[in-house]
């Protein structure tokens, strides 16, 4: 799609005429079309986050999607002039606007770089909620199944996981890479753990234990908790949070991420800080209040819960961290940004800090360490061939470092990465853990 789509408004240009398709296929249409889709005013991305795009192109050279295939409507500047034309009315939601919105990452790279500040996250969620109601039958089945029953539920979540783990070789090669191999799961954490008696207390946090997290990162869950009360924290671990919903807002299920932010609300009320060791969780709880209407009591409960919301690098980075007694048994690792640590929080420094407090470890960063890796959820699964492009860079990237081990504060880059190489993939918190552990050989990280 051409960027010239998007007009200004005052400039009459050269109208398109009624039914002829633009560039890239999108569909014109005048508001007397009765094909125009039905969604929710407050579902389409704000006419005032459009405008706020100039589009200047400086955000082109950072998509990697425009970087793989050199296309405008792969673009980010193209995917917002395809909102804007639908925004207005010209065009409809149709399958090529689903496929231009569906080959984001949101990985919000172009946001980083944005001089105008474009709210692109924001904006890509509600243009993927406006698609939902015009995809084929059986795909809106399965988005609903898998992100609204599945996902939503815990317990559900847990029996599907415990499925897949077990039919991991008969399962379509296309969701092979949501069901890691080698998955050491163990207890939950407790309710409640008491921070250690060897330091001074420093308060009560509540950790989110997550979905995904919960089901295939485990240990990571339980290492947290045991750096956190290491450090002088109380956690809490409330038995009736569920998943957070980010991965429901990030593929067009608004309503369901609205209802699992309202349970998270309930679950996490009266704590004083909540503390997310997943990046896409953590940038989600952080912008809840974007999913409702300002000035409504789900608004101002959302920028409660989201103003308590933080990083567990950024929490252990923002005070002196217990001394770590021991190495963390390797001598190097290297670093991956999740986009969602990086782009969506700002954090970069933190968990260089909190690794580069483990005695005798290097600690690097990964080379690219700028660009998604192709996980972004679910993406993986729904965009194969471009997500595959991308982690392939990884692997490179990885061999190029020459490190063993890479650390990456998100479940969904630890898939990826872990399919993408043989190096040994933690989460750095573990290293942590397994350098105040008395024994210091914890088993840490894992492989696909
Ligand atoms: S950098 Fe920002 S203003 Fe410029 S084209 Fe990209 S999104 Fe639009
Ligand atoms: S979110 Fe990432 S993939 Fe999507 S347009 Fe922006 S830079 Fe490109």
């Amino acid at each position: 799609m051409s960027p010239n789509v998007a007009r200004p408004a005052d400039d009459p240009g050269d109208a398109p005429v009624l039914g002829t398709r633009l560039p890239g296929g999108v569909r014109f249409v005048g508001p007397e079309d009765d094909t125009v889709a039905a969604w929710r005013p407050g579902d389409a991305p704000a006419t005032a986050d459009l405008d706020a795009c100039v589009a200047c192109g400086l955000c082109l050279p950072h998509c990697p999607t425009y970087r793989l295939t050199g296309e405008e409507s792969a673009s980010p500047r193209g995917r917002i002039a395809a909102m804007r034309a639908v925004d207005e009315g010209l065009a409809t939601p149709d399958p090529t606007f689903a496929t231009f919105m569906d080959r984001c990452l949101v990985c919000r790279a172009c946001e980083d770089v944005c001089p105008s500040h474009v709210p692109f996250g924001r904006m890509m969620e509600r243009a993927r909620t406006q698609i939902e109601p015009d995809r084929g039958a059986g795909t809106r089945f399965l988005r609903w199944f898998g992100l609204d029953v599945v996902l939503a539920r815990r317990r559900t979540f847990a029996i599907a996981a415990a499925l897949a783990r077990l039919t991991r070789p008969a399962l379509p090669a296309r969701l092979r890479p949501l069901v890691p191999r080698g998955v050491r799961r163990g207890p939950r954490v407790p309710a409640i753990t008491e921070p250690s008696p060897t330091v001074e207390p420093r308060g009560t946090v509540a950790i989110l234990t997550g979905c995904a997290q919960d089901a295939w990162f485990r240990e990571v869950n339980r290492a947290t908790v045991r750096v956190l009360a290491r450090n002088g924290w109380r956690v809490t671990a409330p038995p009736r949070q569920r998943c957070c919903g980010a991965l429901q807002a990030h593929n067009g299920r608004l309503d369901t991420s609205r209802s699992l932010a309202r349970e998270a609300i309930a679950s996490f009320e009266g704590v004083d800080a909540l503390v997310v060791n997943a990046a896409g969780c953590g940038a989600h709880l952080k912008e809840l209040p974007d999913l409702f209407e300002t000035g409504t009591p789900d608004h101002e409960a959302a920028r409660e819960l989201s103003a308590r919301t933080v990083d567990l690098m950024e929490l252990l980075a923002s005070r002196p961290l217990a001394t770590p007694e021991h190495g963390a048994g390797v001598d190097r690792v290297a670093y991956h940004d999740a986009c969602h640590a990086l782009r969506a929080q700002g954090i970069h420094r933190a968990p260089r800090e909190v690794l580069a407090a483990i005695p005798g470890l290097r600690v690097s960063d990964l080379p690219g360490n700028d660009r998604c890796c192709g996980a972004a959820g679910i993406y993986n699964v729904l965009e194969p061939a471009m997500s595959g492009a991308l982690r392939d860079d990884k692997a490179d990237a990885i061999r190029a470092s020459g490190a063993s081990v890479v650390a990456t504060a998100n479940p969904g880059c630890a898939m990826q990465l872990a399919a993408a190489s043989d190096a040994e993939i933690v989460h750095p918190v573990e290293l942590l853990d397994r350098a105040y552990s008395a024994a210091g050989a914890a088993t840490v990280g894992w492989r696909s």
